[in-house]
């Protein structure tokens, strides 16, 4: 009975709300009827409705999607935040960082998330990751240089080895030669002489003993260097034929044993083979010498002289510095002497010694 009053009333209210409409339309002088039903008038009605509330709906999609977003975007900066944090941490051993376990909502990676946002905050964890590279490439450095020192200290060590092998097979003590070169250098008071500047202490060399380990094997090598430049290891003839060797012999005069103190060379060129100085020295004799005839001594340091006898002339006079190479004189066969030849000598503190290891241990020079 009830359902049917409800029915009665819903049909007269849709009645009221949707009869039948007439609409008289003028246009070009021309009148027009249309006439619209109360159905369609109810489904456009309910078309709009249905248009609202999809609107409405994706409205409020939209702005949901939009916190979720945001709320993921804070997460993301908290964590990486607390990565450059910890790597920070690592790199300057503060506190246990290796074994903090990292969470976006770990309390203490929220609590940095909050920093993050602002610029000074950004700025310092740039700065911190800026210092871990930089001591990284400092740590990078160093293992380079270390590597780099090592090699110079072992070609340095390789080279020391050579050259003292080669001063070896001369019959000369390194040591002796050495300790003779240290006692001829300057003292420590004068080399200083006019200097200035300020003063810089080389704490990096202090910090730092695989370089001074390197320096001082370089400036071994430098005083062996220069101890070689002075030893006589080249012919005093480039293409010298050998005659008569050191040591004992038949003496060609008077046919007894003898002791030969030099080794007697000819050169391709008779009495004009020019006698070039084997090593750097000073010309300590020049002229006649009895039994040697003209004959010049070269004093080449660390008590060593070259002696050359029985020349024709005579290209240097006493006191003069000669180099390596320098022309001093000619072959000649002046002096106790059967022909022309150069007696060639030489003497460590005038002890003579065999020519031939000097010149054997020249061809073992390494060129600089
Ligand atoms: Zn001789």
């Amino acid at each position: 009975m009830q359902i049917g009053v409800i029915a009665n009333e819903v049909i007269a209210c849709f009645k009221r709300w949707f009869h039948k409409r007439s609409f008289i339309i003028v246009s070009e002088h021309k009148v027009k009827h249309i006439s619209i039903s109360g159905g369609f008038q109810f489904s456009l009605v309910m078309a709009l409705v249905a248009c609202l509330v999809w609107a409405s709906y994706s409205t409020g999609n939209f702005y949901a999607a939009r916190s979720v977003l945001k709320e993921r975007t804070q997460a993301l900066r908290s964590v990486t935040s607390a990565k450059v944090q910890n790597n920070f941490n690592s790199v300057f051993h503060v506190g246990p960082a290796s074994t903090r376990h990292i969470t976006g909502d770990d309390p203490e990676i929220a609590s940095l998330s909050a920093p993050l946002v602002t610029p000074s905050a950004l700025a310092n964890n740039k700065i911190f990751a800026r210092i871990a590279t930089l001591e990284h490439k400092v740590i990078e450095l160093t293992n380079t240089n270390d590597a780099i020192v090592q090699r110079i200290r072992d070609k340095t060590a390789q080279r020391i080895d050579e050259l003292e092998s080669i001063i070896k097979q001369t019959g000369l003590s390194t040591n002796d030669l050495k300790k003779k070169h240290a006692d001829k250098a300057p003292p420590a008071d004068n080399r200083k002489g006019a200097q200035g500047g300020p003063y810089i202490p080389d704490t990096s060399l202090e910090m730092w003993p695989q370089a001074n380990e390197m320096f001082e094997s370089l400036d071994k090598l430098a005083m062996l260097r220069q101890i070689m430049r002075n030893l006589p290891l080249d012919k005093p003839i480039p293409n010298a034929e050998q005659q008569s060797q050191f040591g004992h012999r038949i003496d060609p005069f008077n046919g007894h044993l003898a002791f030969h103190a030099g080794l007697d060379l000819t050169g391709a060129d008779g009495t004009n083979t020019k006698i070039q100085s084997p090593a750097n020295g000073k010309v300590i004799a020049a002229g006649h010498n009895g039994a040697y005839g003209i004959s010049i001594d070269i004093d080449h340091g660390y008590g060593i002289v070259t002696r050359y006898g029985h020349l024709s002339s005579l290209n240097v006079e006493e006191g003069q510095t000669v180099k390596k190479g320098d022309f001093i004189g000619t072959m000649g066969s002046t002096g106790r002497s059967t022909g022309p030849h150069l007696h060639y000598e030489v003497r460590y503190h005038d002890r003579p010694m065999n020519p031939l290891n000097f010149i054997t241990a020249g061809r073992y020079v390494p060129e600089e």
